[in-house]
């Protein structure tokens, strides 16, 4: 049994990456969906193919390595397939989302498509995550990114100054209580501009936020 003893991967990234031969894709059902069909699947596998590799991760996606040369057509493929590709890498906004119940609970929804074409892809110093979750159950721990939101009733509270990961990893606090839907996006813009306007190069978000909270232009 390969649960725990064969741990070896023969194709990690790394190892096929040795002159920038491979690109790595992160690719999913969508930013709330997180369901795939048997036809994606076989879409993933067919653009894998022999010589690229497969892999789980964290962020609710599944990384693929395939051939740079093939990155455009790949990317087409996938996403003609409806899947999600996160072209966008680096130090950017990107967004998660819980799964909404499975399409159950869907009333923040739409604010979170919103916020997405909004937000998502935004130049910052280091790497911010920002997690929709859908209701006070937070289930998909957004209080353990940088920017947590959990929506109520019309309004969303807002986390911050989560450490998301490390020996040091600590939950956020909350920083605002029921802030209005039509009001949280003009909301998170100015959380970000004051990121990208009082942080150090490469400062992660955390950093910024627990060295500057008490400074006047977070009294928002
Ligand atoms: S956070 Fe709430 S809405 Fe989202 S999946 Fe969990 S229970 Fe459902």
């Amino acid at each position: 049994m390969n649960a725990f003893c064969k741990n070896i991967p023969d194709k990690t990234f790394e190892k096929l990456n040795h002159n920038g031969e491979f690109t790595r894709l992160a690719v999913s059902p969508g930013i709330i969906n997180k369901h795939y069909t048997p036809a994606q699947f076989q879409t993933i596998a067919k653009v894998v193919g022999e010589t690229g590799a497969i892999k789980y991760s964290a962020s609710y996606s599944i990384l693929v390595s395939i051939p740079t040369v093939d990155v455009a057509a790949t990317t087409k493929e996938l996403q003609d397939a409806g899947l999600y590709v996160a072209t966008k890498q680096g130090p950017i906004v990107a967004m998660k989302a819980c799964d909404f119940c499975d399409g159950d609970k869907m009333e923040a929804a739409p604010i979170t498509q919103q916020l997405y074409h909004s937000l998502e892809g935004i130049a910052v110093p280091t790497r911010l995550r920002l997690n929709v979750n859908g209701c006070a159950s937070a289930c998909y721990n957004p209080v353990y990114d940088d920017i947590g939101l959990v929506y109520q009733k019309d309004s969303f509270d807002v986390y911050l100054g989560a450490v998301p990961m490390g020996a040091n990893a600590q939950a956020g606090t909350l920083f605002a209580k029921r802030v209005a839907v039509d009001r949280i996006e003009s909301f998170l813009h100015e959380i970000i501009s004051l990121y990208n306007e009082h942080a150090r190069p490469n400062e992660p978000f955390y950093k910024f936020y627990r060295r500057t909270n008490s400074a006047d232009y977070w009294k928002m």
